[in-house]
């Protein structure tokens, strides 16, 4: 194959296409290596090999040629140097903290960000000396206030599940710059079809791949994208060491994903904005959460930041947590689960599954009601989405 500068190429392109090199059988899918290690030609080489010197693959705990695939397709998309797999999204967001922290380091992180993830700095990192301050997203002045001369990274998630809130990603880049402090966005809810928080301003992407990256509910994957002096100084020698490597089976199903990432992205936000303007319209219904949505006090943030409005709706009803679990359980079509980024849609009550387990106190002060149901919205035809919701709206 001819060598193509993926880099003059659109997204969608660079999807389908960028990072895959042709072996002499003429394949033109990606192939699967399963293969664990590799074959030198000489003593030397293999030495050649292991210091770094000569570039190639050595073992697949970090080197495999269906996973590099995956890395050089996601780092173009995302606009970044660099790009390692990893086994989960959680296991992405453990080698972050794990190469870039060590023992009395402090980190900012916004309080609306993914269960496990406050799990991580809270019960993991924690142990080890390191603290973490937790503050309201999209308050600039409360970041700022809680930087330390230790601070090592801000951790951020625009926009927040489930409420859908935002923050000012270049505003945020330029409060940890000035503090010399990193910025790290989870851009699970965005996908680089959306946002690509690197042009922002941003030092360091981690994704789920379980999500829309995947996109069809098979795999669990994550990502760290950043520049070449991050990835080869803190991640790389991490992964090659920690060990918690993507399976090349797992990376061929997300390049897969990936090409089609663009349409499918493009579908989920168009049936969500429809959905919201919908739902706003039913009796039964209090608030709905929506960043594509005029009542949305971020609207003009996310057109400017975005460049869709993401895939999950979340609303109010005015019948509080029981009006919530009827319409759950009044649904036959939606699953009810709390996994996200599936072309099946899935629905579920937020303060009784996914933010069960913290205190009711501090539920309510991040704005997560018992009246409150969490969709995300997948590809079906978006009428029978309305009618399964219709069952149980009007109960
Ligand atoms: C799911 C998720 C994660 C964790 O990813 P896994 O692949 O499940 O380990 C991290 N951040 C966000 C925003 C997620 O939705």
């Amino acid at each position: 194959m001819t060598d193509l500068d993926w880099n003059d190429y659109s997204i969608e392109t660079q999807a389908i296409r960028a990072g895959q090199t042709r072996s002499h059988e003429g394949e033109h899918s990606m192939p699967i290596y399963m293969t664990s290690s590799y074959v030198f030609n000489s003593a030397e080489e293999a030495a050649l090999r292991f210091t770094g010197q000569q570039p190639g693959n050595i073992y697949s705990r970090f080197t495999n040629p269906t996973v590099n695939t995956f890395q050089v397709r996601l780092a173009l998309m995302e606009q970044g140097d660099r790009c390692l797999a990893f086994a989960s999204g959680m296991a992405a967001i453990m080698a972050i903290g794990m190469s870039l922290l060590k023992a009395g380091d402090h980190v900012v992180c916004s309080r609306s960000v993914f269960g496990n993830t406050v799990l991580t700095f809270q019960n993991y990192f924690a142990k080890f000396g390191i603290e973490t301050s937790f503050v309201e997203l999209s308050n600039l002045d409360a970041w700022e206030t809680a930087i330390r001369p230790n601070t090592q990274f801000l951790f951020v998630e625009t926009p927040s599940n489930p409420l859908m809130e935002l923050v000012d990603v270049r505003a945020l880049a330029d409060i940890a710059h000035n503090k010399d402090c990193l910025l790290v966005v989870d851009n699970v809810f965005c996908t680089p079809i959306m946002q690509k928080p690197l042009t922002l301003g941003a030092d360091i992407v981690v994704h789920s791949a379980t999500k829309y990256l995947d996109g069809q509910g098979r795999c669990v994957g994550g990502a760290v994208i950043a520049s070449e002096e991050i990835i080869e100084k803190y991640i790389y020698p991490y992964l090659r060491t920690g060990g918690a490597t993507m399976s090349a089976f797992n990376a061929w199903i997300f390049l897969s994903g990936l090409e089609t990432l663009a349409v499918r992205m493009k579908a989920h936000c168009d049936s969500a904005l429809e959905l919201a303007k919908w739902l706003e319209q039913q009796p039964a219904v209090d608030k709905v959460h929506y960043p594509g949505l005029e009542s949305h006090a971020q609207h003009e943030l996310a057109k400017q930041q975005q460049s869709h409005f993401g895939a999950v709706v979340s609303f109010e009803l005015k019948g509080g947590k029981d009006q919530a679990w009827k319409l759950i359980d009044a649904t036959q079509m939606l699953s009810i689960t709390a996994n996200l980024g599936d072309v099946k849609s899935t629905i579920t009550h937020p303060a009784s599954t996914t933010h069960g387990r913290l205190a009711p106190e501090v539920r309510l002060q991040a704005g997560i009601k018992e009246s409150l149901v969490r969709i995300s919205v997948g590809l079906e035809n978006v009428e029978d989405i309305k009618l399964d919701l219709s069952r149980g709206l009007n109960l």
